[in-house]
């Protein structure tokens, strides 16, 4: 079966063609500036990139230049578009609605709308990306895969907020988490790494990009995760502030005259590794700059690594023990440096970390020694295929 993932963003769209049966990437891209010009960039495997100008208006225009891309004669991996036999789409938000992927139907496209103000620069894109598929691929089953669903598993006590209870009934004012399909994923393949049941297994799950959150992972489902009511709150991240003392922004909105909007963006845009080193929201930029001497370089990396080490703790205490810890994306998968600072705090787990293999990249692996009482791993995060597959699986059993 091969299935288009889509990643609809409010300007952009990312797609792969997967074949699910070989869980080969046929074909990967972006389409970027969606009503402003347009670009598309496409990329068959084992074929030569293509990068095509042509204007992208908006959605419907972008979806229907991918579906040229995968047809085109010289650099199309299908002959027809009845060769796309589901689409899955990645979704930010499924509010409380949604604890696992679904078949997109008109009682889902309106719960997506219902969930539009918990995600109001996500979800509206990806509605649009819905109806564009209908439009151009009409009858073709589409599944929506939310970034929330894994962490709907969290009891009340880890998702409730100590605030009064009528903002959760009236607002939902909650933590839902993030990244839940890349946690997903990676603690799966922990699992199978390590030739266990995921029910056997208490694992904390790392996931630092430029975002960047953990999951505790116990018995195969989330019980808790770091990011919050929105991405903001958790690690610091690239540019966000994660957990902060909410009187500090009330003393800084007064302080400084801050409207709403400029305290959001001091928050979002402007703080983190970025806010802390005043160098970069690039983890590959501040660890540079350390390395020639910058001392608030190496205090934004020492205050995201000392975080990221508290909440592992905090989760080995959720889960009563802790059996592996993993690292992903980004930073997580490519700096060795990253990871054994922040196993430099574990070692009250009895962590050891094998230097050479935590010097290496770019494939999955164990990279504690052999002796390590909590094993640590290194998995690449790959969520489009976590789409396919459960696309695959909710398309399959439509036929039974
Ligand atoms: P997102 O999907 O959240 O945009 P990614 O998972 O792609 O983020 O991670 C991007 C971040 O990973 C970059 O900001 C960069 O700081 C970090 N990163 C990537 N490669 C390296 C590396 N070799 N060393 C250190 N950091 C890296």
């Amino acid at each position: 079966m091969n299935i288009l993932v889509l990643n609809c963003g409010s300007s952009s769209l990312k797609y792969q063609l997967i074949n699910s049966d070989t869980e080969a990437v046929l074909a990967k891209g972006l389409c970027e500036r969606i009503g402003i010009d347009g670009k598309l960039k496409h990329e068959p495997a084992g074929g030569e990139k293509y990068v095509s100008d042509a204007p992208l208006a908006d959605h419907t225009a972008a979806v229907q230049a991918v579906i040229d891309a995968l047809l085109d004669k010289d650099h199309g991996v299908i002959e027809s578009v009845d060769e796309i036999h589901a689409v899955g789409h990645r979704v930010v938000h499924g509010g409380e609605k949604f604890a696992s992927s679904v078949l997109i139907t008109d009682e889902v496209k309106q719960a997506l709308e219902d969930c539009t103000e918990l995600a109001p620069l996500h979800n509206p894109a990806n509605l649009i990306g819905i109806a564009a598929c209908e439009k151009l691929m009409p009858g073709v089953p589409q599944v929506g895969v939310f970034d929330t669903a894994f962490h709907q598993t969290m009891p009340e006590k880890a998702y409730l907020y100590a605030i009064p209870y009528k903002y959760y009934e009236k607002y939902k004012i909650r933590k839902y988490g993030f990244h839940g399909t890349s946690h997903k994923f990676v603690s799966k393949e922990c699992a199978a790494m390590m030739g266990k049941a995921p029910e056997d297994l208490r694992i904390v799950t790392c996931h630092l990009g430029n975002g960047g959150s953990l999951c505790a992972v116990k018995n195969g489902v989330s019980v808790d995760t770091s990011m919050g009511f929105t991405p903001l709150d958790g690690i610091a991240m690239g540019t966000r502030s994660g957990s902060i003392d909410p009187a500090a922004v009330l003393f800084l909105m007064r302080k400084e005259n801050l409207s709403i909007d400029e305290m959001d963006k001091v928050l979002n845009k402007e703080s983190g590794v970025l806010g802390v080193s005043g160098v970069s929201s690039d983890f590959r930029d501040i660890e540079e700059a350390a390395a020639q001497g910058n001392e608030r370089a190496a205090l934004a990396l020492d205050t995201f690594a000392y975080r990221v080490a508290k909440t592992i703790g905090e989760y080995t205490a959720a889960m009563n023990g802790v059996d592996a810890i993993v690292f992903t994306a980004g930073l997580g998968e490519n700096s060795g440096s990253m990871r054994a600072k922040i196993c430099e705090y574990l070692g009250y787990l009895g962590i050891e970390l094998d230097e050479e293999k935590n010097s290496k990249r770019g494939e999955a692996m164990q990279i504690s020694k052999e002796g390590s009482k909590v094993k640590v791993f290194v998995i690449p995060t790959n969520e489009e295929l976590m789409i396919a597959r459960d696309t695959k699986e909710i398309v399959e059993n439509l036929k039974k």
